[in-house]
């Protein structure tokens, strides 16, 4: 964020107090000199209240997401160890569960926020993308901007994550590091931003990047790039996988959908609702930010309190005995039918361009989903 320490008007240079209301850094003596400033200052002031725009959609996502992980969180954890640049999660026993599959997060364990960010997204990148394309799309659909969901694999990240099962078998989020994060693209300027909401895992904490920055940094290859919503229907799709890997899916389903309900009461109903939001001055925006978070995770906390999963949980246990390794190869199809190629290059182009371009022009996201999800059993059978 920029220090704001101007006092003398950016026409005239007479001492001034008005600030801009777009950039919110230029001031003026009044809007005179303001009218007569706009001609030079136009395309800066919108290229940073675009970049401001896009940096808060990003915080709040984020938040909103590590605080819905918090709430919904369904691993047992018995201890955590941060060694160097790693850190190691032990899982604890499956007695740990509450409703059959929720799980209290381990706050006693865990001091730092980052340390705490890795714990929340360790492969759960997929999941935010799933749960905010919409949202994202709908927040900017007014900026003329492209959005895509980009599959990268990384490199020289900070952090490496590591679970470690009670029976001593290690998940590393690493080598592969294969990461799924938003790219947004201004249509005027060509200017792109990396939105990594899953970041934690690899220490990559900051919400929103200068998309070069974030490229040259830590991206090895950008491996497939997908049409918004990709994501979304491979969690739902893999929501309806009979088993235990997809156990975790339709609890989570069920708890996004308050989550999405609670968002979307902001987005259009209340005074202030969360476009408007986007462009008040820095402390305006906290303080809405903070209302926003909190109804929306009291939303979540409810339904989590009041649901019970152990019935589910069982069917899916005693699934996964009589049918080993039945649910993770389902798994693994779905993700091959959507992951393997990029919309650009697939062999559904023809459809896909198609909804690409009513994507960029703001058109009807369920519209591309229902195909999409047409598309997808269309691949599983074949
Ligand atoms: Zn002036
Ligand atoms: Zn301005």
């Amino acid at each position: 964020m920029v220090e704001d320490a101007r006092t003398k008007c950016s026409y005239c240079g007479e001492p001034a107090t008005l600030k801009c209301g777009g950039c919110k850094i230029d001031v003026y003596c009044g809007t005179d000199c303001q009218k007569l400033d706009w001609a030079s200052h136009k395309t800066t002031c919108k290229e940073i209240s675009l970049e401001r725009t896009i940096e808060r959609c990003a915080d709040t996502l984020q938040r909103a997401y590590l605080d819905f992980r918090e709430i919904t969180y369904d691993s047992p954890i018995a201890k955590v160890e941060v060694k160097n640049d790693r850190i190691y999660i032990y899982d604890g026993p499956i007695s740990m569960r509450k409703n059959g599959i929720f799980a209290d997060f381990p706050n006693h364990l865990i001091t730092e926020r980052s340390v705490k960010m890795a714990v929340l997204c360790f492969l759960m990148c997929n999941e935010p993308i799933a749960l905010f394309a919409k949202l994202l799309s709908t927040l900017l659909t007014h900026l003329k901007l492209k959005i895509e969901e980009v599959s990268v694999s990384l490199q020289n990240v900070p952090r490496k994550t590591i679970v470690v099962y009670p029976n001593g078998y290690e998940h590393h989020n690493f080598p592969g590091h294969k990461h799924e994060i938003f790219c947004v693209t201004s249509v005027k300027s060509g200017k792109k931003w990396a939105i990594d909401l899953a970041g934690g895992q690899y220490g990559l904490c900051q919400p929103c990047w200068r998309w070069e920055e974030y490229e040259k940094r830590y991206v090895e290859e950008v491996i497939t790039v997908h049409l918004l919503g990709t994501n979304e229907t491979y969690v739902k799709a893999c929501s309806q996988v009979e088993g235990t890997p997809s156990l975790t899916r339709p609890s989570t389903q069920d708890a996004a959908s308050h989550l999405k309900a609670a968002f979307h009461k902001w987005v259009e109903t209340l005074p202030a609702g969360l476009p408007k939001m986007l462009i008040l001055d820095d402390e305006k925006f906290k303080y809405h930010q903070d209302c926003l978070l909190k109804d929306v995770n009291a939303a979540v906390r409810k339904f989590v309190d009041n649901s019970n999963y152990t019935t589910e949980a069982r069917k899916a246990a005693r699934y996964e005995r009589d049918n080993p390794g039945v649910s993770s190869q389902r798994l693994q199809d779905i993700r091959n039918a959507l992951f393997q190629r990029g919309y650009d290059s697939s062999p559904r182009s023809t459809a896909m361009s198609m909804l690409s371009n009513l994507a960029d022009g703001g058109g009807d996201l369920n519209l591309d989903l229902e195909e999409m999800e047409i598309w997808l059993s269309a691949g599983l059978r074949g």
